[in-house]
């Protein structure tokens, strides 16, 4: 069984749809589990609807109507006959969502996202396989909470990694034997059926999760992009393919921020030995990015990875006490608590300085609470740029409009956050 996953960039539109279809043309009579996400940039939607929601402020209903609204529109591109099934299907998906409107928010900010979020990727996939069995390609719907189970972490769902791979040898296994199997990306179920999502992002984690529990020979992700290149396009213009990269060093690469892939994608293909494909949707034919366990040629040519908003929060004892053991501890618990994700840390006698993700909803609580006990310097803007395989040129290059305000360096990489002039 082979894995296939597509992102929100591939079905974008009525073109998308037809060019997936034409790629899976080319694979037809082979076993292959899609796993897709939701349509263009429909979470951020759904995630002002949330927001909304819980702000009170009367526009949650017109936000989803336009989500809906786009829908459709895009599905009558694709299967003008209205009175096919699938207009039912997402008209009741949705109608789930303006139920949870109606009443004023009681439950967790955390819950409702998933319960609402969620839907994304449900009307997607509804759509991908109407579409596509329309179009003679037999395809088969599963809902992945049914076979992807998770805890109630919601936003996080961890994975119960023994109940999935059982649910998966059980129900898609048997599945994928004869034709295609299409489930969503991103979301998972807890024990009591509600929905959880993997964390932004997470379809590239999907893929691999399902991929770890089928045993699948390999993973191919369609991407915008041809492959994984040695910087973000969007960032550095002169960015170049890499044809060849181990699970080791794209481990790290997306751990310092490279978001072509999410960084829970790789452990379990790695543990496994599952080679992963990351290729692009608009040219199918092309060679794309192999990765698996050959470490011989990883690349020695520079990696640029750039992490935009970032914050640098320096903590200093109110009491001119050391920066100790028992200070860092409470300091970490703190970012736990709030799900602070940090990028970079250095400790020095009197202080503690560290670059985060600027995250307003979680990073503010955070700092109401450290600002309690601690004096606490913030600068707010910034970005961690991160060189693997460095090299003084590149260094010098890329550090000629910026700011740096912290460095640290290991043998292979050099990470610095910077403001930028
Ligand atoms: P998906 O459609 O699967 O959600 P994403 O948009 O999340 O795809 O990922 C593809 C994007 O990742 C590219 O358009 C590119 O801007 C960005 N990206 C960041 N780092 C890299 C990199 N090193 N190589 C290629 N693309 C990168
Ligand atoms: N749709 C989800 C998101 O935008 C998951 C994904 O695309 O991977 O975060
Ligand atoms: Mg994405």
């Amino acid at each position: 069984m082979k894995v296939f996953k597509f992102g929100g960039a591939s079905i974008k539109d009525a073109e998308g749809f037809r060019n997936v279809l034409s790629i899976l043309k080319k694979f037809s009579g082979q076993e292959i589990v899609l796993v897709v996400s939701a349509l263009g940039k429909t979470t951020n939607a759904l995630e002002e609807v949330v927001h909304s929601y819980f702000e009170r402020n009367g526009n949650a209903n017109q936000l989803l109507n336009e989500v809906r609204e786009k829908h459709f529109d895009l599905l009558s591109k694709l299967i003008p006959d209205s009175s096919h099934k699938v207009y039912e299907e997402l008209n009741n998906t949705f109608i789930e969502v303006d139920w949870i409107l109606e009443d004023e928010p009681s439950e967790s900010f955390d819950y409702i996202y998933d319960q609402i979020v969620s839907i994304g990727e449900m009307v997607s996939t509804k759509m991908l396989a109407a579409f596509l069995n329309e179009s003679g390609m037999k395809t088969k719907w599963r809902d992945v909470r049914d076979f992807i189970r998770t805890d109630n972490t919601y936003r996080e769902g961890k994975v119960d990694w023994k109940i999935t791979e059982k649910k998966i040898q059980a129900q898609l296994v048997p599945a994928s034997k004869n034709g295609l199997v299409l489930t969503q990306g991103f979301i998972g179920g807890t024990s009591e059926n509600f929905s959880t999502t993997l964390g932004r992002e997470g379809s590239d984690y999907t893929a691999a999760v399902i991929a770890y529990c089928a045993g699948a020979e390999s993973v191919t992700i369609w991407k915008d992009v041809p492959g994984v290149l040695n910087a973000d396009p969007r960032y550095f213009s002169d960015a170049k393919k890499i044809d060849h990269l181990s699970f080791k060093e794209t481990i790290e690469m997306t751990f310092y921020g490279a978001t072509v892939i999410h960084p829970k994608t790789i452990k379990p293909l790695q543990n496994k030995n599952i080679p992963l494909h990351v290729k692009s949707f608009l040219n199918a034919e092309a060679s794309g990015t192999v990765i698996d366990s050959d470490m011989n040629d990883d690349a020695r040519t520079p990696v640029l990875v750039l992490k935009p908003e970032q914050i640098l929060i320096s903590v200093s004892p109110k009491d001119f006490s050391f920066m100790a053991e028992e200070q860092l501890a409470k300091i970490f618990g703190m970012m736990a608590k709030h799900r602070v994700k940090f990028n970079m840390m250095q400790n020095a006698a009197i202080s503690f300085s560290f670059c985060a993700d600027d995250a307003k909803e979680r990073v503010n609580p955070f700092l109401e609470e450290l600002s309690n006990e601690y004096k606490v310097l913030v600068n707010e803007g910034l970005e961690l740029l991160t060189i693997r395989h460095y090299d003084e040129q590149t260094v010098q290059t890329q550090t000629q409009r910026r700011e740096i305000l912290l460095e640290q360096k290991t043998r292979n990489t050099i990470q610095l956050v910077v403001r930028r002039f």
